[in-house]
């Protein structure tokens, strides 16, 4: 388990503490702003003691009081960081969810240069719904879990995967050529292959067919899903448990590579 500490909930802590002691000061300032203009006509010693007492009832009152404020103020914005975080995830599988997925996708292909590589890869569970028929929806389940799990393990960081519904997910592969988005599409489906699953006593393999789309310059979410998607039902039509990778220019049906 990673023990090391958060570093949003240490930010936060931070300004918990800075929020404290800034009310504090504000507090005491103001007292002794107050003091001076209203008792103006008070000796010097009955000053020094109002000063005092407008130091020390701040000092007592308001450091509870600007403490409890920030700490609500800083479980609010925990609370709104988590809801967030859930707002764009899957909560079957922990992907990024459809539109958080074609949000970072859309992000990233904005902000690169016109000569940017890349491949987004479209990958749909083969015979899902007999899985579904033969084991039941909960084992079904588990096996979408266990796709997502087996997509993730060959994935390095920086790189993007997300469910985009039903027992279809994407890949976002940022600056890859098209060897190295076939390599790691043949590695996704293998991993599924490989995979250990086993709804009844028996184990069973599970399979995926891939559609990739590689582009070389600059392009679109929409092309790439396009063209990526095209791929991927000819790769389905191929007999399934195949991938279909090949630059966006590419004709779709080319590089179509079927495996055992
Ligand atoms: P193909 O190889 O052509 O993709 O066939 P398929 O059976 O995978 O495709 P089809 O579209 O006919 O069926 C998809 C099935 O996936 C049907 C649906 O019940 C199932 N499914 C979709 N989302 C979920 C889910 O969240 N959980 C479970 N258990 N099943 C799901
Ligand atoms: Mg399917
Ligand atoms: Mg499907």
């Amino acid at each position: 388990m990673n023990s090391s500490p958060n570093p949003v909930i240490s930010r936060n802590w931070s300004s918990v503490g800075r929020w404290t002691i800034f009310g504090t000061l504000i507090c005491i300032a103001v007292s002794v702003a107050f003091n001076r203009i209203v008792f103006d006509d008070l000796g010097g010693d009955a000053v020094g003691r109002a000063v005092m007492s407008a130091t020390v009832l701040p000092l007592l009152l308001g450091t509870p009081l600007f403490l409890f404020l920030s700490m609500r103020v800083r479980g609010l914005a925990l609370s709104n960081m988590r809801l967030r975080v859930v707002a764009r995830t899957d909560s079957l599988t922990s992907c990024l969810n459809r539109g958080a997925f074609a949000g970072r996708v859309e992000d990233w292909l904005h902000r690169a240069p016109q000569n940017a590589t890349g491949a987004l890869l479209m990958i749909d569970a083969d015979n899902f719904k007999s899985i579904n028929d033969l084991f039941g929806h909960q084992m079904g389940d588990e096996a979408l879990t266990i796709i997502a799990r087996s997509i993730r393990a060959v994935l390095r960081p920086g790189d993007v995967a997300g469910r985009m519904g039903g027992e279809e997910f994407a890949v976002f592969l940022p600056n890859v050529s098209e060897m190295e988005a076939q390599v790691v599409a043949e590695r996704i489906r293998r991993a599924v292959y490989l995979a250990m699953f086993v709804p009844d006593g028996q184990r069973r393999h599970l399979s995926v067919s891939i559609g990739g789309a590689v582009f070389v310059r600059s392009t679109t979410f929409s092309t790439l899903f396009r063209i990526a998607d095209q791929r991927l039902y000819g790769a389905k039509n191929a007999g399934r448990n195949a991938i279909a990778v090949a630059q966006v220019d590419d004709h779709p049906d080319i590089r179509l590579k079927l495996s055992a």
